[in-house]
């Protein structure tokens, strides 16, 4: 088993290998918990600053300090502009913390889970609560299996799709191709709208670039969001949002009890900089 943990000066180090020349390191107080799943290796962490961190394959992928911040951002901005979201689907989201968001939402009647590693549920349930919630509402239907492969048999089923996925490595690399957005679009009902994240406008421009390109293509509507997450690479994160015909936050109140969205920032994510403008 891959070993992603160094010793340096008798400290334990994360050194997450972020791109040829950038590399984000964590002093580590212990492993809680590792595996090689058939996927990934898969991992959690007690970090000093951050708290517990889930890892896949050396890369931080949520923590106990910033995990909210995301999960919140990808859940809620989605389902305060669709006004009647009855049938959810997350892509990936292993960790669990965007469906204990979405589980807020009493119209949420049913929540497919489909992660293609069971092994992160696994973890993330038992030894990242501060994430996990270790959701157990009846709600929730987890599926392991690949999220194509589930999309690709779905026509006219989901309100709202939110891809929760890892970076465009690895079993995530399809998550980010034109053809699984055609296939989302297709799953989703007639008034239907996805989600997803799109990494950094800093460090990933084209990921972020050809994400929006995509959906402008097939979807009515394509918003651009972004939020600080201090744990990802640059500190600054995309969220794209393609839609059939919801394309407005339709709540004037936002009464979900969270940490980061409010209604003032319900609207004021989607104010892009002007860089960004430049690139979407
Ligand atoms: N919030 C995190 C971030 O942006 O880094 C990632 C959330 S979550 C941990 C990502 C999950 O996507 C992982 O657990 C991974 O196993 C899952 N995943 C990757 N490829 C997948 C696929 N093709 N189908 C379903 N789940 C997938």
């Amino acid at each position: 088993m891959e070993n992603y943990i160094q010793q340096i000066n008798g400290e334990k180090w994360l050194v997450e290998d972020e791109k040829e020349n950038l590399k984000i390191s964590y002093r580590i107080k212990e492993v809680i918990a590792e595996k090689q799943s058939d996927f990934q290796h898969v991992m959690i962490v007690d970090s000093y600053d951050f708290g517990r961190m889930l890892v896949l394959d050396g890369v931080v992928q949520t923590t106990s300090l910033d995990g909210h911040i995301y999960n919140e951002m990808i859940t809620h901005i989605p389902l305060s502009i669709h006004p009647n979201p009855k049938n959810v689907l997350i892509i990936g989201g292993g960790d669990c913390g965007a469906a204990r968001e979405v589980m807020k939402y009493d119209q949420v009647q049913s929540l497919d889970m489909v992660e293609i590693d069971e092994w992160v549920v696994r973890f993330s349930k038992e030894h990242l609560r501060a994430i996990s919630g270790n959701l157990s509402d009846p709600r929730v239907n987890f599926l392991y299996q690949d999220g194509i492969a589930h999309v690709a048999h779905k026509r006219n089923h989901y309100d709202v799709i939110i891809v929760d996925s890892s970076d465009p490595i690895g079993p995530a690399e399809q998550l980010f191709e034109k053809s699984f957005y055609q296939k989302i679009y297709h799953a989703l009902k007639e008034d239907g709208l996805m989600v997803c994240q799109s990494q950094s406008p800093l460090l990933h421009q084209k990921v972020m670039s050809k994400t929006n390109e995509s959906l402008g293509e097939l979807f009515a509507h394509r918003k651009l969001y972004t939020a600080t997450i201090p744990t990802y690479p640059g500190g600054f994160w995309s969220f794209t949002l393609g839609s059939k015909k919801y394309h407005e936050v339709y709540v004037d109140a936002f009464e979900k009890e969270t940490k980061y969205v409010n209604l003032e920032l319900l609207h004021s994510c989607f104010q892009l900089s002007e860089f960004i403008k430049k690139y979407v």
